[in-house]
């Protein structure tokens, strides 16, 4: 099938990722990954929630991409920049609006990179003849960010994102395991951590906690981006008042990274925002109608309907502003008893924050 044709060099590789859309790529070796255990250790600390997709006999899967592909020799690994020139969470003060994570507010991720990967194989199907494929974008059973990692696209700082130090750390991730027997990176990049501890630090959550291996992992129960996206019925009490007035995601451990200081940003229009930050008000007036209208092609749409209008009670309740009262008593009466109650939480701290701030007795 490949005799008498070339293949492809590291280089060759990333310009081929880049003439299809993707701004880093590298080659992964095949074998059993390396943070398969770290991965392990962080589903049997309950870490995952209750993700059951990463902890069903789907979880074994990601010791070794073979598993996906049992011919595959190489992984090319490919990061897509996502990054706008719209300001960081971080520096948004507009108390009257909810945050989306950034990476949610352009088109949805999945068939951006599907293309992309696609196209990357057509060109090295030109190149090398045929060959066996597979792409995995996000949702496949594959360590992503270890596989980056091992194909010199960056590093996994404690905030466990995957940093590249020219670029920053907002990058999609895929990967188009290969039957190619390509050869893979030899040289990991450098972890730039150091003494740094600012993601740790921002967290409202504390959800960045010590690995055993001296490393730092995600409690997700504790993370934002699961009590918004993953998590469904209600959320503890103890957290709400925590999470700000972030309605999909968390972008804050990010936000705060040094090296996401001037980071890189995309010419792809498709992650351009169309509200980065709607009004809360508005949110909350939302029919299930509308809100498929508004986010049906981004991935806020994961969060489901009822799932976001909660998230959108607890942001109001931690807005601090006196509007948001009369929307949220209008979302106590709600249908839906998880929407509803978390209205009633947000009212009772809305007003008792509004007491305080005036001098009222409460
Ligand atoms: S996404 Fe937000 S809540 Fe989750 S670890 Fe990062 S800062 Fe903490
Ligand atoms: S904020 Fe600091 S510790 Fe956290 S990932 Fe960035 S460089 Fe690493």
């Amino acid at each position: 099938m490949l005799q008498g044709l070339a293949i492809p060099t590291g280089a060759e590789i990333e310009a081929l990722a880049a003439a299809a859309g993707c701004e880093l790529a590298g080659v992964a070796g095949i074998g059993p990954v390396a943070d398969f255990g770290r991965f392990a250790g962080w589903v049997e600390r309950g870490y995952a929630g209750r993700m059951g997709y990463l902890t069903d006999h789907r979880a074994a899967l990601r010791a070794d991409v073979r598993e996906l592909l049992p011919p595959a020799r190489s992984v090319i690994c490919v990061g897509k920049l996502y990054n706008g020139p719209e300001p960081y969470s971080t520096e948004f003060t507009d108390t009257e609006r909810g945050w989306i994570a950034r990476y949610a507010w352009g088109e949805d991720y999945h068939r951006v990179l599907r293309a992309a990967l696609s196209e990357l194989a057509g060109a090295l199907e030109r190149l090398c003849g045929p060959f066996e494929w597979k792409i995995c974008v996000d949702t496949a059973p594959v360590l992503e960010r270890s596989l980056a990692r091992d194909a010199g696209l960056g590093w996994i700082g404690k905030n466990t994102c995957l940093i590249n130090q020219a670029r920053g750390s907002w990058f999609f991730l895929g990967e188009l395991i290969t039957s190619l027997p390509l050869l893979p990176n030899d040289r990991l990049a450098a972890d730039r951590c150091g003494n740094c501890a600012r993601c740790i630090e921002a967290c409202p959550t504390a959800a960045i906690v010590g690995a055993p291996d001296g490393r730092y992992e995600i409690d997700s129960r504790l993370c934002i981006s699961y009590l918004t996206i993953e998590l469904r019925g209600q959320v503890d009490e103890e957290l709400r008042g925590r999470m700000g007035r972030h309605v999909f995601g968390c972008d804050i451990c990010q936000d705060v990274c040094p090296w996401n200081r001037g980071a890189a940003v995309t010419e792809a229009g498709v992650f351009a925002p169309g509200d980065f930050a709607p009004s809360l008000e508005r949110l909350a007036g939302l029919s299930e109608d509308e809100f498929q209208a508004m986010f049906k092609p981004t991935p806020v749409e994961r969060a489901r309907y009822r799932g976001f209008l909660r998230n959108v009670a607890i942001a109001m309740g931690n807005s601090g502003s006196a509007r948001m009262l009369e929307p949220l008593l209008k979302l106590t009466a709600h249908a839906d008893a998880v929407v509803a109650e978390h209205a009633s939480w947000a009212v009772r701290t809305l007003e008792s924050y509004l007491d305080s701030a005036l001098g009222r007795p409460q």
